[in-house]
């Protein structure tokens, strides 16, 4: 028995990295997963396949969070195929760095309609149909960067921050139906997006800054959002839980 039979979770953004290791801890425990990217069908089936190999279900939809409409077929996709939806991973996020005296406005935009706004279409599709249920967990991927600030990622930072404030309006708003809201805010974690700090230059400025001296794996990442999602988590909400090695984001 895996500890999330019977459970249908949509994972954002989960065609690779953080989202896809979510998506594949769940279908390890059991769970019902809807995969979700923004273009990519291929890396999409691919998550798929491996979750129909480990035994469990699996759809693709997809669909850009960062409209309403993309969010709400994403969510209609999942009831359609499930019956329902217990657990929402707002995963999907990206990076468009540049010194806030250069970003363009479409850097900015590009950035925040994904990593805030994506984060709220999401919530504001899937909430109905949780608090007709009476019972759902949400986990938002946020980021340290929104904590501490990050030199070149303004808009990054912002948006991340934003998802902050997002969770503990959500989880207050939410917790009467049963609905919790929580929030993951890793370092820097081994992805492509932070394919960057394979530079030996940067390796040697930023790993003296992590405590724990190396980086994170999205795989530990994927424990925290699991046992964010399991009734072992039922007394916890609007909480925002670093995975960042101890670091400190410059
Ligand atoms: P990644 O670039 O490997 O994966 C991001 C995924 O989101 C991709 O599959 C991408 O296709 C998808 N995506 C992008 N825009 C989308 C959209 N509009 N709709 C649906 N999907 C979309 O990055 P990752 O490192 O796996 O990051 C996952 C999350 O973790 C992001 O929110 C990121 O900000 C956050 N995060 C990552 C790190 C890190 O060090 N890697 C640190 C802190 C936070």
């Amino acid at each position: 028995m895996g500890k999330f039979n019977d459970k249908v979770v949509v994972v954002t953004g989960s065609g690779r990295g953080i989202g896809r290791a979510i998506a594949l801890a769940f279908a390890r425990e059991g769970a019902d997963v809807v995969v979700n990217v923004s273009r990519n069908v291929e890396q999409m089936n691919q998550v798929v396949k491996e979750i129909e190999n480990l035994g469990a279900r699996a759809i693709g939809v997809v669909a850009d969070v960062s409209s309403i409409s993309g969010a709400e077929k994403l969510i209609k996709g999942a009831i359609e195929h499930f019956g329902k939806v217990d657990i929402l991973v707002n995963n999907a996020g990206i990076a468009r760095p540049a010194m806030c005296y250069k970003m363009t406005e479409e850097e900015w935009n590009k950035v925040v309609s994904v990593n805030l706004t994506g984060t709220f279409n999401c919530i504001r599709a899937v909430a109905p149909h949780m608090i007709e249920r009476k019972t759902g967990k949400i986990i938002n991927v946020s980021s340290i960067a929104g904590r501490d600030g990050m030199i070149g990622n303004i808009n990054y930072a912002a948006s991340k921050a934003g998802v902050f404030g997002i969770t503990k309006t959500a989880a207050k708003e939410l917790a009467r139906y049963g609905i919790n809201v929580n929030c993951v805010a890793p370092g820097f974690i081994e992805t492509q997006m932070t394919e960057w700090l394979k530079e030996p230059k940067f390796r040697e400025k930023y790993l003296p800054r992590i405590p724990l001296g190396r980086l994170g794996k999205p795989e530990e990442v994927a424990s925290l959002v699991l046992f964010l999602a399991s009734d072992e988590a039922n007394y916890i909400t609007g909480q925002i839980i670093a995975i960042d090695g101890g670091m400190t984001m410059v």
